[in-house]
């Protein structure tokens, strides 16, 4: 009888060895993560794998939508990553789904509770952790089986706590460092990003189109008048009209293309995968875009605003460092822009020759 509850012990040694082993493996996953997106994906897919599970679901508050926007400027996301993550804004709606906002809840599948918070039925069992954070709660992770006996309330939870407590520090961290790095790359006026990002970017996107023999579009939007604008309205006045344009901008392009803002009244869209003849035709519908219909001031004025653009395009075909076939192809949008003013503004004008030598 003592041989037998030995080898007992002994099995159940390994077992609880080898729970512990692959929860630090687990816990050193999030320590390594270099990114947002890279620990997202640690907390859901690589957790759903690592223990077995049939679904994982981070649910996470983020009612001013800061998380949400860090998702869209680090695009493309993985589709499959987006579908385990619930972004939620109304911490009140958490209540009625989750039995304890404090230490990890462990059960069997409850229809009306866990459903809403998988998004389909699981059945089984599941374990709800919630994600506590220097400033309160900042979400649940949810992991789902469909055994029954693998989350059951008499199981300590201690190694889930553990787990939970250092997956909130770290996505704290990582949304924080994700912030700060953004910050740094976006104009914070109109919400484009920078004249810093465009310098790297532009490198990347000419690298890309010469290794996949791929055309790449370059337009330069610069505002009419607009130092009249400021004198006769003032520079708040200013401000908005500007952030007006970038929005007039951003609706006309695809979530590909890369719109910054280069200068005070200057605009670069960067428009991958596009050839000369496309671009001006974008061109001149955010030219229309924006003269069209009058800009309207917070204080009720309406402007008419125009803008001239000067549209340069590279065939993939340029050979060269990336740094210098993309100042090229800036330069070239820059000098048809000079030369749209010069033809009495509120134009498109195409650069003819873009080739570097
Ligand atoms: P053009 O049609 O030839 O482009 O004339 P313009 O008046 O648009 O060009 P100019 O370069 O003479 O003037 C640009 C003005 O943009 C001058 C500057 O005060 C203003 N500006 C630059 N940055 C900002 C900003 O952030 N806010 C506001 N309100 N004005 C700005
Ligand atoms: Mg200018
Ligand atoms: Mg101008």
């Amino acid at each position: 009888m003592l041989r037998g509850l030995l080898e007992t012990f002994s099995r159940d040694a390994a077992h609880n060895h080898e729970v512990m082993q692959r929860f630090q493996e687990r816990q050193l996953a999030l320590l390594r993560a270099e990114d947002l997106i890279a620990l997202l994906d640690c907390l859901t897919r690589d957790m759903r794998e690592s223990f077995d599970l049939d679904c994982v679901k981070l649910v996470l508050f983020d009612p001013f939508q800061v998380i949400r926007d860090l998702l869209v400027a680090a695009a493309p996301v993985d589709k499959r990553l987006l579908r385990s993550i619930d972004l939620c804004s109304d911490i009140g709606a958490t209540r009625t789904r989750f039995d304890d906002l404090h230490d990890p809840w462990i059960g069997p599948w409850n229809q009306q509770r866990h459903q809403p918070v998988f998004g389909r039925r699981i059945g089984g069992s599941v374990a709800l952790l919630p994600l506590r954070q220097s400033d309160g709660l900042a979400g649940f992770l949810c992991l789902g089986s469909r055994e029954p006996t693998r989350f059951q309330p008499e199981q300590a939870t201690d190694c889930l706590a553990h787990l939970a407590c250092l997956a909130a520090v770290c996505l704290e961290n990582a949304v924080n460092r994700e912030r700060l790095r953004l910050a740094g790359l976006t104009d914070s006026l109109t919400g484009l990003y920078n004249r810093r990002h465009l310098q790297h970017r532009i490198a990347q996107e000419v690298n890309r189109a010469q290794r996949y023999h791929q055309p790449l579009a370059c337009l330069f939007v610069d505002a009419d008048h607009f130092k009249q604008i400021n004198d006769c309205h003032g520079h708040a006045a200013g401000d908005q009209v500007l952030q007006a344009l970038a929005q007039r901008l951003r609706a006309r392009l695809r979530a590909s293309d890369l719109a910054t803002r280069y200068g005070g009244e200057e605009f670069v869209v960067l428009l991958p995968q596009t050839d000369s003849d496309s671009a001006r035709t974008l061109a001149n519908a955010i030219c229309s875009a924006v003269a069209s219909e009058p800009l309207t001031l917070d204080c009720g004025a309406q402007l008419n605003v125009t803008v001239s653009v000067g549209v340069a395009a590279l065939t993939g075909e340029e050979t060269g460092p990336s740094q210098t076939v993309g100042a090229t192809l800036l330069g070239a949008a820059d000098q048809a822009t000079y030369k749209a003013k010069q033809a009495g503004r509120n134009c498109v004008v195409c650069a003819t020759q873009t080739s570097h030598d």
